[in-house]
């Protein structure tokens, strides 16, 4: 396998007390790169002192975007091991992610190997208190300076990692949600199955016009007849209808989210009925007048689980569960963050040893 070259930072950052850390503003003290040029492919990994990158003006993905991410965590357990959560999954999602883009395939046992090192060498940043974690953030980017558009020819690919406080620090907040019913993110054939920066360009406006409303987040609908749902902002949406778990299927629009998957996998494990389908937001709505509407949440790598409190959709409110966290959400999140920071026996495989503190 190719060696990872590795040139420490001669000074160390200090960190600041897990209460203070918030989210993704502070990063650690070194960073994986590796290159990519037509004709030669993938070389040069190395991790090397965290610090600011040096691209052309004319760099291709400051004017065309061609660029993908992912979002992963690392925890701490209570026995002071340093785990990662699905890094697998994650990496084939880049993968995937690259594809969708026309950005070369990376080999995943080297971005992986990379992951271990880099995390093994700044495992002093992962962070203690219950709720915390190391963010791992996977990108890559076009560097060729040229502006014209084609699929580029030089890349450049970094993994940084950021120590993140409690999402949840003061217990769970059901948020509000606006229905969108003018903006779309995405469509079939587009990109919106991709983690690529695109699609959050493509959704700022909406989410700034929601937040001067008053919610948190928008819930998207498809981009055809505005009919049936998407996903929220960062987030995969869940229903629950009559004891049912329901989320709309992956349709190529959708973001496939790791969280998403973990939630159906333990709901069925627990015995719940879960689908996967197309579902309207008319259909949420009557569930609702119908008093069939139990919870609704949305799950990501970085909330995990975020229960809904109110949804709101041309001009009409509804209020889920009283605007109480539902007993599934509270289960879900229990479990998975359990697993994740080793309370809950991992009984999936889910969770990786990187290293021991
Ligand atoms: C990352 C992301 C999600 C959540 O995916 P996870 O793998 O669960 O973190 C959902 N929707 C969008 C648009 C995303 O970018």
């Amino acid at each position: 396998m190719t060696d990872i070259a590795v040139t420490l930072a001669d000074k160390r950052g200090t960190l600041s007390s897990d209460d203070k850390l918030g989210f993704g503003k502070i990063f650690t003290d070194h960073m994986f790169v590796m290159d990519y040029v037509t004709g030669k492919g993938w070389h040069n990994p190395r991790i090397v002192p965290y610090g600011n990158i040096d691209i052309s003006p004319a760099a291709m993905v400051l004017h065309y975007g061609q660029a993908i991410f992912e979002g992963m965590k690392a925890f701490r357990t209570e026995d002071n091991r340093v785990v990662m959560y699905r890094p697998l999954d994650h990496l084939k999602r880049f993968n995937n992610s690259a594809d969708i883009l026309s950005i070369p395939l990376m080999d995943l046992d080297l971005v992986h190997e990379g992951l271990r090192k880099l995390i093994e060498i700044d495992k002093r940043w992962v962070p203690q208190s219950l709720g915390t974690s190391l963010y791992i953030r996977p990108f890559v980017i076009s560097v060729d300076p040229y502006v014209g558009v084609k699929v580029a020819d030089q890349y450049t690919m970094y993994i940084i990692l950021s120590p993140v406080g409690a999402y949840y620090a003061s217990g769970f907040k059901p948020v509000k949600i606006k229905v969108e019913e003018h903006y779309v993110r995405a469509v079939k054939g587009g990109l919106g199955e991709a983690k690529t920066p695109a699609n959050y360009a493509a959704s700022l406006k909406a989410s700034e016009e929601a937040k001067k409303e008053g919610f948190t987040q928008v819930l998207w609908l498809d981009a055809i007849e505005q009919k049936y749902i998407e996903e929220v902002g960062t987030m995969n949406i869940f229903f629950k209808i009559d004891d049912e778990i329901i989320t709309p299927a992956l349709n190529g629009s959708i973001l496939n989210g790791i969280t998403r998957r973990s939630v159906i996998e333990v709901a069925k494990d627990w015995g719940m009925k879960v689908t996967e389908r197309r579902i309207s937001i008319d259909e949420v709505f009557e569930a609702h007048e119908r008093g069939h509407l139990q919870e609704v949440f949305g799950s990501g790598t970085a909330a995990v689980i975020s229960p809904v409190g109110e949804l709101s959709w041309k001009g009409k409110r509804i209020i889920v569960n009283n605007n109480q966290t539902g007993e599934t959400s509270q289960k879900l999140f229990d479990c998975i963050t359990g697993i994740q920071q080793g309370r809950v026996a991992d009984k999936f495989g889910w969770v990786e040893e990187v290293t021991k503190l």
